[in-house]
């Protein structure tokens, strides 16, 4: 923990900040260990201070690693006044704060109780030091693969014409959690015939047909670190454009993965698989990002799309997921878990990806 908190005060100088503010539950628990939904961190030069509320107070103790000096409060919304009693932060301190969670009450309150500290959003600080994730992160992360990865093939046998999309999504739910899991990473995405055009079709209520795509979108948590894949599996014979679409899908996916390399832009990988859908004449169906860093959190740092100018670190965690949607015949994506290293990238699913026909 403290290598972390070591990196943050690293920055304090460049940032022109004298300490920070941390509140959003994953930076806190990336700092501290704390995994409760309410407290906040302050990160001196030379202290670290915890504020969290009664409901904690055990929990508090077990977790925090790292020297943290714990306060805690009688209730979640006193938290900013303990920090302003406990007399750390001074007229005229600059506090960086993590600007993209805070709501813009709890800002105006910190405003109040903090008179002259001044308070300067930070967006993307921790973030970008947590997208570099350590051996036991990626341990952790590996733990929660393996679990999906196990579930994708426990459920195969259940995906079959008059079973509901709910169904399927709730016995993905049930094995991850009798798999290991803390819970689902996100909403499950099942997705089938005409919905599997929607990118992001939650499981519905709608019964699965022959001759039909289903895409599944699915993951879970081990100690607080997330996984994401998808694919997409045929019931039944489906027609000649849905395997044409299949084949390029996978044919990008395989490409983009190959093209990993620590030192190259995120946009670069975007195009890499971009370019193969625009070959094969869909590029105008593939209507989103390529990919995202995941981690403490489902969507995070990097963004692997055609506007980023971010560049892959070795040690970052990142999805590759080209999608083509097709409305109304379907849509196909396939998404893995990879790892950016030195060389180039390890791929942590083990989930065939060929098209399997149920
Ligand atoms: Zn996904
Ligand atoms: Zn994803």
């Amino acid at each position: 923990m403290n290598r972390r908190v070591d990196s943050l005060r690293s920055r304090f100088q460049s940032l022109r900040i004298d300490s920070f503010l941390v509140t959003n539950p994953p930076h806190l628990r990336y700092l501290s260990g704390f995994s409760g939904s309410s407290g906040a961190g302050l990160v001196t030069p030379r202290s670290l201070r915890f504020f969290t509320d009664g409901r904690y107070a055990a929990q508090v103790k077990k977790e925090l690693s790292g020297g943290w000096k714990v306060h805690v409060s009688p209730s979640s919304d006193t938290l900013f006044r303990m920090i302003r009693d406990a007399s750390v932060l001074k007229p005229g301190a600059r506090v960086g704060i993590d600007g993209n969670t805070l709501s813009y009450e709890e800002f105006r309150t910190l405003k109040k109780m903090l008179h002259g500290v001044k308070f300067l959003p930070k967006a993307g600080v921790i973030e970008e030091i947590a997208s570099i994730k350590d051996e036991s992160e990626i341990r952790s992360i590996k733990k929660a693969v393996e679990i999906t990865d196990r579930t994708f093939t426990e459920i195969l046998p259940l995906i079959k014409p008059g079973v509901r999309e709910l169904d399927i999504a709730a016995e993905i739910s049930y094995r991850q959690r009798r798999g290991g899991a803390e819970r689902d990473a996100f909403d499950t995405i099942v997705a089938s015939g005409s919905r599997s055009a929607l990118p992001h079709g939650q499981a519905s209520s709608r019964k699965i047909g022959r001759g039909e795509l289903v895409t599944l979108d699915f993951g879970c948590v081990v100690d607080g670190y997330h996984c994401d894949m998808t694919r997409t599996v045929a019931v039944g014979r489906i027609g000649r454009r849905e395997k044409e679409i299949y084949a390029l899908v996978l044919d990008a996916q395989q490409t983009a993965v190959a093209a990993v390399r620590a030192g190259m832009r995120t946009r670069e990988l975007d195009a890499a698989a971009r370019d193969v859908i625009r070959r094969g004449g869909y590029d105008k169906y593939f209507r989103h990002s390529l990919g995202h860093g995941i981690g403490l959190q489902i969507h995070e740092a990097p963004r692997i799309s055609v506007q980023s100018g971010s560049v892959l670190k070795a040690g970052q965690v990142i999805t590759v997921e080209p999608g083509v949607y097709f409305p109304p015949l379907g849509g196909v994506r396939i998404e893995d878990v990879v790892v950016v290293t030195p060389r180039g990238a390890a791929v942590l699913n083990r989930s065939p990806k060929e098209l399997i026909t149920l």
